[in-house]
């Protein structure tokens, strides 16, 4: 049966709209019967914060959200994304990028720099082995890349956006300093752990082109994906740590009154409605699901009421 998940990185207390998030994961989940996991997402050993992933869960449970099998933690599971690296290795689709951020940030600004903004330029694709023994013998560690650049636009099916097209430059696959990649380890844990929809917040929209490509290259099926709407601050952008009182604990209100806004806010609940993730599931249609995003607002008189008025 295919399976859901959230997939948080425990680099700190979970906020209101990765809470929102979790909730959506689990009711698009619950309500086509499949199981749903829990993945912890600590790859990233300089962000992740000593009990942070004891948090997230603890804040799951409060709001009444429950999985399925261990929680699984992606530190444990280096041997896997080795072995995908290998397989990509083996048939040519890897090549080691010296390029530091400023290089590519440099490159990737010039006039005829590569578009989308910000995608890597291709400085490293075509270095002889001389000119890679040197940039070693300089004591450069190499990230490494996918070769992905030649390919056309890639478009993906989103069951809440409709299609979505993305370029796919060379992505890192691991870093410099040996640590895997966002996009190589979520690729193989999605497909290992036989997820069939993904479902995560709209910021990762544009990750998603690279993540089928990766699938494909690796001969792993492609999962569905449901990206739903951000929780924004009041400046507008993605709501974080530094919009102030944003999390379950931050927001001075009992868990249950938190879920209820968070319900209200995506049009399942009234406000201030009483209500349990069980009703919830029964009147859960995704195709509803609103794909504007909502602000939370901590400086108004009553944040919580407003989130639920803002559906
Ligand atoms: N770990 C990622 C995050 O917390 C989410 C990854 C995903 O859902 O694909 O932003």
């Amino acid at each position: 049966m295919p399976e859901g998940r959230f997939a948080p990185s425990p680099t700190g207390d979970l906020h209101l709209g990765n809470l929102r998030t979790a909730l959506l994961a689990w009711l698009f989940a619950r309500t086509s019967g499949s199981a749903f996991r829990v993945r912890m997402e600590d790859l990233d050993t300089a962000r992740v914060r000593p009990g942070s992933a004891e948090g997230q869960l603890a804040d799951l449970r409060a709001l009444g959200l429950d999985w399925d099998g261990p929680v699984e933690h992606q530190s444990a599971r280096a041997h896997l994304y080795a072995r995908a690296l290998d397989r990509l290795e083996a048939e040519g689709r890897v090549y080691p990028c010296f390029c530091t951020r400023a290089e590519i940030r440099e490159a990737a600004s010039a006039p005829h720099g590569p578009r989308p903004e910000g995608a890597y330029p291709g400085t490293c694709l075509t270095l002889s082995a001389a000119e890679r023994a040197g940039r070693t013998a300089e004591g450069r560690l190499p990230a490494l890349r996918f070769r992905a650049s030649h390919l056309a636009a890639v478009t993906v099916t989103d069951r809440l956006l409709g299609e979505v097209s993305g370029h796919v430059d060379d992505f890192v696959l691991r870093r410099g300093d040996g640590t895997f990649a966002y996009n190589l380890a979520v690729v193989v844990d999605d497909a290992e752990q036989g997820i069939g929809e993904v479902v995560r917040g709209a910021d990762l929209l544009e990750s998603t082109p690279r993540q089928v490509v990766l699938a494909r290259a690796l001969g792993l099926p492609v999962a569905a994906y449901a990206h739903v709407p951000l929780v924004l601050g009041p400046d507008g952008s993605r709501l974080a740590k530094r919009h102030g009182a944003v999390t379950l604990r931050g927001v001075g209100a009992r868990p249950p009154a938190v879920l209820s806004a968070l319900a209200a806010s995506v049009g399942l609940a009234a406000a201030r409605e009483a209500v349990t993730p069980a009703d919830l599931l029964d009147r859960f249609v995704p195709e509803r699901l609103t794909a504007l995003s909502t602000t939370w607002d901590p400086a108004a008189p009553d944040p919580l009421g407003a989130l639920a008025r803002r559906c």
